[in-house]
């Protein structure tokens, strides 16, 4: 079975495509190589560098693959930065979706696994977060991803393309031999960037404001081990071969921290002091999002193997202490 693994190249997509290809899968990667690393793909899959906009490289590739089923990381991905962009956003997210559409339904493909966001919630009114709450998104990133779910939501009734969406919380970690793992430029992801202050690469940790409700007044988040993750997008790809319905699903540990929480847990894996001052708020940032990851239980058969926040973080500092200057 040939997967074809859309931004392959990324920190997720690479944790992807490394385990596809451990499975036995074939693995044709597309990446524009824009905010992903050459490097960080299984050396074992096939590689493409062009971008999912692009319809006639789309068509060229398709033509040359035989693809059984598609899985989507293809899309700009900072909260803050859509906030300033939006326009970027839903021009690389939601046009790069249509093209990937419409040459799944050219080339006849049916199943798409698809990297979809807590952020389509926005500011939650329960928790934890079920997938049949309101869709509610407060950011332009949320908004494109939302929009990308109703795109397929409609190919799926006209032309019967499955998908699933998997919203993740946020993901953490590297692989646990610290081959692959995280590096992005600029980086604005708390945990490598308390790692990065720990290496003293960094001068301090900038918490985004200490004044939200919560207990300790910093934004609550819930951390997800990426090769946990990644098992669930072989899951939702199991079930879609299957035969059954397109479906959405939120892949997060149940368990929420604060950012000093996080603070506090580095500081004790990496043994290091690592100083850290508050400053105003990040715009677009909800107070607190922690998953229900249930259903991804009960219909997928997931279960998230390392949800010990102390052991996730020592993940992605091995990556870390190893590749302190990343793939570079
Ligand atoms: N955060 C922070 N300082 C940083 C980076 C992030 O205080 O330098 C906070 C951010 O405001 C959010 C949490 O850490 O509440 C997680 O942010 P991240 O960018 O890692 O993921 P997001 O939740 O935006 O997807």
């Amino acid at each position: 079975m040939a997967i074809l693994v859309l931004g392959g190249a990324g920190y997720i997509g690479s944790h992807a495509v490394d385990q596809l290809v451990h499975k036995g899968y074939q693995v044709v990667v597309i990446d524009n190589l824009q905010t992903g690393h050459r490097q960080s793909i299984h050396e074992k899959a096939k590689f493409y560098q062009g971008d999912i906009r692009d319809k006639k490289f789309m068509q060229e590739v398709l033509k040359k693959e035989t693809i059984d089923d598609v899985i989507h990381f293809a899309a700009s991905s900072l909260v803050g930065e859509s906030v300033e962009k939006p326009l970027e956003y839903f021009n690389n997210n939601v046009q790069g979706t249509q093209i990937v559409l419409e040459v799944m339904e050219e080339f006849g493909i049916k199943n798409i696994v698809f990297s979809s966001t807590a952020a389509t919630y926005g500011e939650p009114k329960e928790m934890p977060m079920v997938e049949t709450m309101a869709t509610n998104p407060e950011n332009p990133y949320g908004e494109s991803k939302l929009m990308m779910e109703k795109m397929m939501k409609w190919c799926d009734k006209a032309y019967g393309i499955k998908y699933v969406a998997l919203r993740y919380f946020n993901v953490a970690g590297a692989k646990s031999d610290a081959s692959i793992g995280e590096d992005h430029d600029p980086e604005t992801h708390l945990i490598p960037i308390i790692l990065q202050t720990a290496l003293g690469q960094r001068a301090y940790l900038g918490i985004y404001g200490d004044d939200y409700d919560t207990p300790d007044g910093t934004c609550i988040r819930d951390y997800v081990y990426i090769e946990d993750l990644i098992a669930a997008h072989i899951a939702a790809l199991d079930y879609l071969q299957k035969g059954n319905e397109s479906n959405v699903f939120n892949l997060g540990s149940n368990t929420g921290y604060s950012v000093k929480e996080m603070l506090e847990a580095a500081r004790e894996v990496t043994n290091k002091e690592i100083p850290a001052k508050v400053l105003p708020r990040r715009q677009g940032d909800p107070s607190k999002l922690v998953a229900s990851s249930e259903k991804a239980k009960v219909i997928l058969g997931w279960q998230p193997k390392v949800t010990d926040i102390k052991q996730i973080i020592e993940t992605a500092w091995n990556w870390h202490v190893s590749h302190p200057k990343g793939y570079e």
